[in-house]
Formats: structure tokens, sequence, C-alpha cells
């Protein structure tokens, strides 16, 4: 068989094992939550808050889409036109066109010319976010913060890319089978350092303050049959007054994180809950689930786009002989922006039903309804939250159930258990 037929091969063992993976590992089944409790919640809610809730939201919109289709403009321009081949070559020219200088300064500034270009974007978001009061820190902050997502993407990206380019280079025929096993790997090995070489990057990180609260989530923890070693505390004050918790990590790194913010708003029952619905995460091993399936789809990619990238009109197009040398960078980003979008909603409704699994798991764990809803409601009202979203957007980008989801599911577990 030639390389290109084990291609194939490889590919199609690829897309079968995500999907395997997605029919296994996925909670398909929904916990109920009807759309008779849902209004009934939306109705409960605070008038005056859902109406900013969702002026909110509108005021986001704009900028929000402006931001995807300029972003899809420019890689569409940097990768189906020579543009983007220009720059990889401007890029090395003073180095003498060495294939490094090409690799990795090539590559970084085509993301970083798309980076740029939709930079407005971002600040009109800061500006939004400032006159809403959701953002703390003024502009200095967000300037700093944008410098450190930068020099940390560059980092990675150049790692990444001098990596890449060396197996084009030393396998021709065979830098696919290589690269998507590397880019597998490069999966698996950021979700382990995320947590402790990126997130510090961003935000302090202090074990919780002894107490009846710390007692009562590791009691709760071990309950649940999730040893925590700790349970964090980032001062995410310093630059939102959203409230918000995750877990994140694998193995030895795995952490459950609690906002500041979230400790000085909610009650001490209510972050119990947050906390129930992180462990319910822990539970179902839903970081390694998430990486397992971020690494197949990663190696999926490489091999799609090995073989898009051989075909003739597209390399043409991007004026490059193939899509193995740096020059096709911006091919490869194009192909990568398109099929992001395309596969959005997907990615989205597999969120969504784990979030709303891990809220099964806290309402089962907590026991208390009650102030579950009272949570949500408090989440919605300081993070600005569209309680009940537009269909087309929810199904399009909601990582989450809706505020009214999560609310008649804890209605319809109350009815169910009695509570
Ligand atoms: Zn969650």
């Amino acid at each position: 068989m030639t390389p290109r037929g084990w291609a194939v091969l490889t590919l199609a063992a690829l897309v079968t094992a995500l999907l395997v993976a997605g029919a296994l590992l996925v909670p398909w089944h929904r916990p109920p939550a009807p759309r008779a409790d849902q209004l009934a919640a939306l109705r409960d809610l605070p008038v005056d808050q859902v109406a900013r809730g969702r002026e909110f939201r509108a005021a986001l919109r704009p900028g929000a889409y402006g931001a995807l289709a300029l972003g899809l403009v420019v890689a569409l321009l940097l990768g189906f036109t020579p543009l983007g081949a220009r720059l990889v070559e401007l890029a090395g020219r003073p180095f003498g066109d060495h294939w490094i200088a090409r690799a990795v300064l090539g590559g970084l500034a085509v993301v970083l010319v798309a980076d740029l270009l939709t930079l407005p974007f971002a600040a009109w978001r800061h500006a939004v976010l400032t006159r809403y009061g959701l953002s703390t820190h003024g502009w200095s902050g967000w300037t700093v913060d944008l410098l450190k997502s930068y020099a940390v993407s560059a980092v990675i990206g150049a790692v990444a890319l001098l990596g890449f380019y060396t197996v084009t280079r030393l396998a021709p025929r065979w830098w696919w089978a290589f690269g998507a096993a590397g880019a597998a790997g490069l999966v698996v090995l950021l979700s382990f350092v995320l947590p402790v070489l990126v997130e510090p990057v961003f935000n302090r990180f202090t074990p919780m303050e002894q107490g009846p609260l710390r007692t009562e989530l590791m009691a709760m923890a071990a309950r649940d049959g999730v040893p925590v070693r700790d349970v964090l505390v980032a001062d995410a004050s310093r630059r939102t007054k959203a409230v918000n918790a995750y877990v994140s990590g694998l193995g030895p790194t795995r952490r459950v994180v609690v906002y500041d913010t979230l400790l000085r708003e909610a009650t001490p029952a209510e972050v119990t809950s947050v906390v129930a619905h992180e462990l319910g995460h822990a539970r179902d091993r839903d970081v390694a689930v998430g990486t397992l399936t971020g690494a197949l789809g990663a190696a999926a990619v490489v091999v799609a786009l090995h073989l898009l990238g051989s075909w003739g009109p597209l390399t043409r197009l991007a004026g490059v002989d193939s899509v193995a040398e740096p020059r096709a960078f911006g091919l490869l980003i194009a192909l990568v922006t398109v099929a992001g979008l395309v596969t959005a909603p997907v990615q989205a409704a597999v969120s969504r039903r784990v979030e709303a699994r891990a809220d099964a798991h806290a309402l089962a764990l907590t026991g208390d309804p009650a102030t579950f809803e009272a949570m949500q409601r408090r989440l919605a009202g300081v993070n600005l939250a569209d309680p009940d979203p537009p269909r087309w957007e929810y199904l399009w980008s909601a990582s989450h159930p809706s505020t009214v989801e999560r609310m008649a599911a804890a209605r319809a577990y109350a009815r169910e258990t009695g509570r």
C-alpha cells in the first residue's frame, strides 16, 4: 500500500474511534428539564435582571460576530491566496530564507496578523465588559493579559511549528503519521501542564483557607469518592466580577478551582452546590475524556490536512508546492479555521450534555435543588447571562445548558425526589 493509502486508512480508523468514543462516552441521555418548567423559571426571575442580561448580550454580539467574520476572511485570504506564502517568505528573508526562520517566524507571523486584525473587536469586547461593570481591571491590565497570552501562544506555537516542520523535512512521505502522533501527544501534554505552567501566568492560586466551608467541601468530596487534595481559590477578582469554578488537569495536576468572586458573592451552601458540580466532572473523568477525544481529533485533523493538502487546486490557490512546506502554513490555518466553524455546534452540543450530567450529579450529591436553583439565579445575575438565549445562538455556541434549563432540571429533580 502507498503512504496515501495508509493515510486514508488511518483517517478512517481515527474517525471511527472518535465516533465510538462519542457514542460510548458522551452522556446522550439528558436529565429532564421540561420546557414548561423553563418558562416558569423564566417568569420567576426578576424582570430587570433578564432585561439587563439580554441587553448586555446584545451589546456583545456585533463585536463577537464581527471578529468571527473578519477572522474567517483573514484566514481564507492567507490560506486560499498566495498572501500567506508571501508573509512566510517575508519573515524568513532577514535570515537568508532559512527553513527554521520560515517555519517558526513565518508561522507565528501568520497567526499574529490574524490576531492583530481582530484586535479591535477584542478591545470592543473589553469596553462593553467595562461599561457593564463586569470587567474590573482597566486597559493596562487588559493589555498585560493580552501580551501574556501572546507570549504563551508564541512559546507553545514555536515548539509546535519547529517540531512539525522538522518532521515534514525528515519524513516527506510519512510526516502525517508522525505529525498525527505528535499532535495527539501535544494535546495530552497540554492537559497535564496547563494548570501548573500556564494558568499561574494569569492568576494566583491559593489553597482555600481552613474553616467550616473547606471542611464541608473536603468531606463532600470524600463522600463522593473523588479524592481531592485541595480546593484552590483563583484571584479572578483582579480582572472580573464574574463568578465561576472549574476543574482542570489530569492525575497529579487535577484540581478544583473556585473564583474568589464566587466566595465573595455566594452563600456557603451555593459554593457547595457549585463544587458538587465540579466534582461531577472529576468523577466522570470529563477532563480525561475531553483530552482523549481532543487527541484523537487533533490526529485526525493532521491526517485530513495531509490528504486535503495534496489536492492540486488547493495548493495552486495558495501558491505552494506542498502543504508540508512552511510557506503553506496559511493554508493549514484556513482549513483548520473552517473545520472549527463547521464543528462548533457539535462541540457545543457535546459540552452541554456533559455539563447537564455534572448538574445532575450536583443535585444528587447535595440533595438540595433549592440551593442549586438559587445558585443558577445568582450566576446568571452576576455574569449578566441571558437566561433563555436565542435558539440559534444556543445551538451554535452554548457550552452550558441555559439558566432556565438548569433551573428546570432542578425543579424536575425536586418533583421526582419529593424534595
Ligand atoms: Zn461544568
